[in-house]
């Protein structure tokens, strides 16, 4: 497997850290160890998140192609384009934004807190767009590049969650070889790596990345989409053209890609009580804060799993915590009892 030869811009501040969830594995029965790899704060870049590993080699092509706008799409509360709003400050770079109308919502103040008020501050040209849920190539998403054009500028497009991109899953088989690095300092193995999915490419990198030693099918993803057939077709994808780009020099099907699909209900976007409940649980014993979109529906899943027993006695889990508390801001209605 070759990473290096990747042109690589650094945006993060280096290897996130790995928290031993001392509480929260003991409340759960102290059967199992729970880890969690803090990617959540790998960046002083506007919170930082998943995002920026992807974009940390998606950017030197942005660069070279002489670009002078990203332009991006995702739902209002998107924690993407509210990286790609930073990036694109950091580098110098105009931003055009579509947020989508891609979760139904109680909260008045949905569209104006939270990711979207950060994408604004700092300086992105942000358009709402009355277009439902969808991780393919959008519609609206190619207009706004041709509009940039017609304007004179030069758009570098990056899709939803930087994944249906040539460079989108190498982030995270960078992800892979940090842990490893990390596993010899530790002095362990994680059995299970359990990871929230949607658009993919953060799943497919690490199905790439631990395919390496063997681990591909011990990435459990949770899905969050709700449309677990496009995510687990798009992972899939993603996770073989990364593995050629990166000459893995193994074959990657269908049955590599484990995505269970119990957890992303009602809807994308919308938390049930179940959700909540994790995300509270996870707060009053670690301090450790969950979004209601992504990561408190993956945490909801592997609370759930280790409940079942999913896991064997002793199993050590790391769970990826990819980010997105700052859609919290757009959930208050939710949590108004606490
Ligand atoms: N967690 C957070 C906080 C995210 O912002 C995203 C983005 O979609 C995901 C998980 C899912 O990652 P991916 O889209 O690469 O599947």
């Amino acid at each position: 497997m070759n990473l290096d030869k990747f042109a690589r811009y650094p945006l993060t501040f280096g290897p996130t850290p790995i928290e031993k969830l001392e509480r929260l594995s003991k409340h759960l029965g102290g059967n199992v160890e729970i880890y969690a790899k803090r990617e959540d704060c790998n960046s002083g870049l506007a919170y930082g998140g998943n995002k920026l590993r992807k974009l940390e080699y998606i950017i030197p092509d942005a660069i070279a192609s002489n670009a002078d706008t990203l332009v991006s799409i995702g739902g209002v509360q998107s924690n993407h384009t509210r990286m790609i709003a930073a990036v694109a400050a950091k580098i110098g770079m105009k931003c055009r934004l579509v947020q989508e109308a891609w979760v139904p919502h109680e909260d008045a103040v949905y569209d104006r807190v939270g990711n979207i008020m950060l994408s604004r501050i700092m300086g992105a040209d942000v358009r709402l767009v009355d277009d439902g849920f969808d991780i393919g190539i959008r519609k609206s998403w190619e207009q706004a590049i041709e509009e940039v054009k017609a304007a004179g500028g030069k758009p570098y497009p990056i899709p939803a969650g930087a994944s249906v991109h040539k460079f989108g899953g190498l982030g995270y088989v960078g992800f892979a070889e940090e842990v490893r690095r990390q596993e010899k300092e530790l002095g362990f193995k994680f059995d299970y790596i359990v990871v929230c999915t949607v658009t993919g490419s953060t799943h497919a990198g690490m199905l790439v990345g631990f395919a390496a030693d063997g681990r591909a099918r011990k990435v459990i993803g949770i899905d969050a989409s709700f449309t677990p057939d496009q995510t687990k077709a798009q992972v899939l994808e993603i996770a073989q053209n990364t593995a050629k780009l990166v000459e893995l020099g193994k074959d990657l099907v269908a049955d590599d890609v484990v995505l269970v699909e119990d957890y992303a209900y009602p809807a994308y976007g919308v938390p049930s009580e179940e959700t909540k409940e994790a995300i509270r649980l996870t707060a009053r014993l670690e301090g450790m804060i969950t979004d209601p979109v992504y990561e408190g529906k993956s945490m909801q899943g592997l609370i759930d799993l280790v409940q079942k027993n999913h896991f064997e006695k002793g199993a050590k889990i790391l769970y990826a915590h990819l980010g997105g508390a700052p859609a919290l801001n757009g959930y208050a209605y939710a949590f108004r009892n606490g």
